[in-house]
């Protein structure tokens, strides 16, 4: 417990937790407190409190008055237990409520429980099970005359768990380490403060977010607070988990946060075209959208999809000497008919591609075709043609299916620029293949840098800077984050 608060002394932490309840042995607690590295918040969690306290509930109890008179900065009390604790000398008390099922209703009735105990510091901790539960102990945090450090657990909570130092809370909680997770949700310290920059968020601090639902493995907050860091905006930009069918109504909800602008990922992108005040001839010809951004007091919706597909696909073709003169005229085949070929029927027709797609589904492709007006082939019959640009936007190949892919090497012809828009993994089986065939490539993670970057602009008014997130997100994936 010694080493690891010294190495979270030395990463600057102000405040460290130690939980006595996960020690193995009763402490000597004179002693654990005594030369800290910092001011120390002395915490004994029982287990129905999530703890793992073993011993009697009088043991506990005698722990916590020996933390009290052994001088300890901070000592965390239950509200129950809290007034049976009396306050002696300079340790400041934190009464602390948790609730690991939801953020119940009656919050108020809650702080005002834990106001009557004496408090230094009131804990409100309760697990979100909607982005709305954040809101409401965002609220209470705001409206609270005790310094109260309020926030949610669990998926949904990591919007308050960061914004509440924004709100008022004087510091939120975080991990040791992934494998040190005290309550669901947590984050970690390196997380909280050099992701997040927790310490940097103030009023003025301007928030982005990225909605989707999964969200926990988004690469989108790493690249985008690694861009606002770098060119030094004042802003943070946060995974926002929202269910299937239920965008419209929380981004309504959200809008108490005053959130500048969502980077909008799968099952959204249609029903954000829907929820939007505005939205470019872009967005509605390809009919899903993967932007929002609030401008003039209202919400305008924008798909940068489009245009990463399409430098990703003109820089490809640059290294390709046969192929000048751009896409103009060049034969594309696009593989897949959702959401990403779409974008990539978009990008190709607006740059005089002519364009031909095949779907695995017959009838959502045939539909795709007609609607964009280009060719359609059978997705038996992929193989027949030629093509100088082959683009993939099936999910095949993706993680965990990394020996799939659906366009086997033997197809391939030597001079076609092949773009795989699946970007986990990067060097996905379709690209190895196109390589050992001689061809020239372009992946997923450069179409997603381009999206990314074109949203960032969007949302700070600079420019990104580009080469610094692909290195980020390379960085990232070879150490296995996603
Ligand atoms: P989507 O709307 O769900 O469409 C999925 C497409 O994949 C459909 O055409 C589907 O065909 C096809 N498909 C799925 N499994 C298949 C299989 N086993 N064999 C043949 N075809 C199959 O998804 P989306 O939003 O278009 O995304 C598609 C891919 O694009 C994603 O996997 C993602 O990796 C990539 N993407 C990348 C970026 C980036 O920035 N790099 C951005 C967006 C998307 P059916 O119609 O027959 O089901």
């Amino acid at each position: 417990m010694r080493a690891q608060h010294e190495e979270l002394a030395e990463q600057k932490a102000e405040l460290v937790e130690l939980r006595l309840d996960w020690m193995r042995k009763r402490p000597d607690v004179g002693k654990l407190i005594k030369d800290c590295p910092t001011p120390v918040l002395i915490t004994c969690r029982r287990k129905e409190d999530r703890g793992h306290w073993l011993g009697t509930e009088e043991q506990r109890m005698s722990i916590l008055r020996e933390a009290i008179i052994a001088g300890a900065d901070y000592v965390d009390l239950e509200v129950d237990i809290a007034k049976s604790v009396p306050r002696y000398g300079d340790t400041k008390r934190v009464i602390s409520y948790h609730n690991f099922e939801e953020t119940p209703l009656d919050l108020n009735e809650i702080y005002e429980q834990i106001a009557a105990c004496d408090p230094d510091i009131v804990k409100i901790v309760t697990m979100a099970n909607f982005q709305e539960d954040n809101i409401r102990i965002l609220e209470l945090v705001r409206s609270a005359n005790i310094p109260t450090v309020g926030f949610c657990m669990g998926e949904f909570g990591i919007t308050s768990r960061i914004l509440c130092g924004q709100f008022g809370s004087p510091f939120t909680y975080a991990g040791f380490s992934r494998n040190r997770e005290m309550a669901p949700g947590q984050l970690t310290y390196a997380e909280v403060r050099n992701l997040y920059r927790f310490n940097k968020i103030t009023q003025d601090t301007k928030i982005f977010a990225v909605v989707g639902d999964p969200v926990a493995h988004s690469m989108s907050p790493l690249l985008h607070n690694a861009a606002l860091r770098k060119v030094g905006f004042d802003g943070v930009y946060l995974p926002l988990r929202i269910p299937e069918g239920t965008l419209t109504t929380t981004l309504k909800e959200l809008e108490r946060l005053n959130i500048s602008g969502y980077s909008i990922t799968i099952p959204h992108k249609q029903e954000a075209l829907q929820a939007t005040d505005i939205s470019d001839n872009e967005s509605e010809e390809i009919g899903a959208v993967n932007t929002l951004f609030h401008k003039g007091g209202q919400w305008h919706a924008t798909n940068t999809d489009c245009d990463a597909i399409e430098q990703t696909v003109l820089a490809g073709l640059k290294n390709i000497p046969k192929l000048t003169g751009g896409l103009s005229d060049k034969r594309v085949l696009i593989l897949g008919a959702g959401g990403a070929a779409r974008a990539a029927v978009q990008a190709m027709l607006r740059n005089n591609a002519r364009v031909t797609i095949t779907n695995r589904s017959r009838q959502r492709g045939q539909q795709l075709a007609s609607e964009m007006e280009c060719g359609f082939l059978q997705w038996e019959n992929r193989s027949t043609e030629e093509y100088q640009v082959l683009i993939n936007c099936t999910s095949v190949g993706m993680h965990p299916n990394v020996d799939e892919t659906p366009f086997p090497g033997h197809w391939l012809r030597e001079s076609t620029l092949v773009f795989d828009t699946v970007y986990n993994p990067e060097n996905t089986f379709l690209l190895k293949q196109a390589r050992e065939r001689g061809c020239e490539t372009a992946s997923g993670v450069e179409m997603f840098v381009h999206q990314a970057a074109g949203q960032f602009a969007i949302f700070t008014g600079q420019p990104a800077p580009r080469e610094y997130m692909e290195e980020t997100m390379r960085r990232a994936m070879s150490l296995g984050r996603r």
